[in-house]
């Protein structure tokens, strides 16, 4: 696809359970946004996942979003279409001394850490046990990791920045590599389990394939956008512009989960909801 100048905006959903309330207004902010502009809203289907993705989920959102007034370009970008393209994006950080093979089971990794992470509401960042294989080739039960600092390392004194429209005025950010080294340590680029890509690596590569302008998503994921910004650098690929909207909550103040059944989009469907209630409910 050729660079456009054009606003892109994408909804980036798992087929992992039925979309909520929560998704909802993430898919209208993008819709929006593009509309706004007389730009394109984009579709992807994020099913790198491949033990916990449903077909009947998939067929679920579709349903759902065209419910809602949706509509996309089709065919539909999917990860499980992609594998190839993510492996070859990761044989390229492999070459580069970037990345490295990785079998430590998870057991290991808690054995590794010196102290209990008490209270962490992340999972704890890997230990580096495997990082002396930087430059070995993966083998069939290997993972692999990206090698962060000498991701890091590759900036120099290059500062990476990104823009950030969320709170509603744009906010410039920038990547501090001792930040991210202490928050996101040495990430899992290819799962070992199912050979994968793992999310990091697949968003931005498919940003980039389709040529998005704007990322539009939750605000629970605006910690992952400066290791994806280092990423973007690393692979020459462009930066979008990034907007993190506030959470739909529960009335307890609680995020709503796919596992929420109750919020399901489908389950306001069969209740007789109409669209535009919707949209009232989510204050839109
Ligand atoms: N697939 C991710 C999710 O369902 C969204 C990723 C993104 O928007 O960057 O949470």
């Amino acid at each position: 696809m050729a660079p456009t100048s054009k606003l892109i905006t994408r909804f980036a959903p798992s087929p992992t359970g039925l979309l909520h309330l929560g998704h909802a207004y993430s898919a209208f902010t993008a819709w929006e946004l593009a509309r706004s502009a007389q730009g394109e809203f984009l579709l992807r289907v994020e099913d790198n996942d491949t033990q916990r993705c449903r077909p009947e989920y998939e067929t679920a959102l579709y349903r759902d979003l065209h419910w809602l007034g949706l509509s996309w370009p089709i065919p539909v970008l999917k990860l499980s279409d992609r594998f190839d393209v993510y492996h070859a994006v990761i044989d390229e950080l492999l070459r580069r001394g970037l990345a490295y093979p990785c079998n430590c089971t998870r057991r290991d990794i808690q054995a590794a850490l010196s102290a209990p992470q008490e209270g962490a509401t992340a999972p704890p960042v890997y230990p580096g046990t495997c990082r002396h294989r930087t430059g070995d080739h993966p083998g069939p039960g290997d993972a692999v990791r990206l090698n962060l600092s000498a991701a890091v390392a590759v900036l120099n004194t290059e500062v990476l920045d990104w823009q950030e429209t969320g709170t509603g005025q744009s906010v410039i950010h920038r990547i501090v590599p001792e930040t991210l080294l202490a928050s996101h340590g040495d990430v899992v680029l290819l799962r070992k389990d199912t050979r994968a890509a793992a999310y990091h690596l697949s968003v931005v590569v498919d940003d980039a394939a389709q040529n998005v302008t704007h990322v539009v998503r939750g605000a629970d994921l605006a910690e992952a956008t400066p290791l994806q910004r280092l990423l973007q650098y690393l692979l020459n690929l462009p930066t979008p512009t990034y907007h993190h909207h506030d959470l739909v909550r529960d009335a307890n103040g609680k995020r709503l989960a796919k596992r929420d059944d109750a919020r399901a989009i489908a389950r306001y469907r069969e209740d007789g909801y109409t669209v535009p209630e919707i949209r009232s409910l989510l204050g839109l």
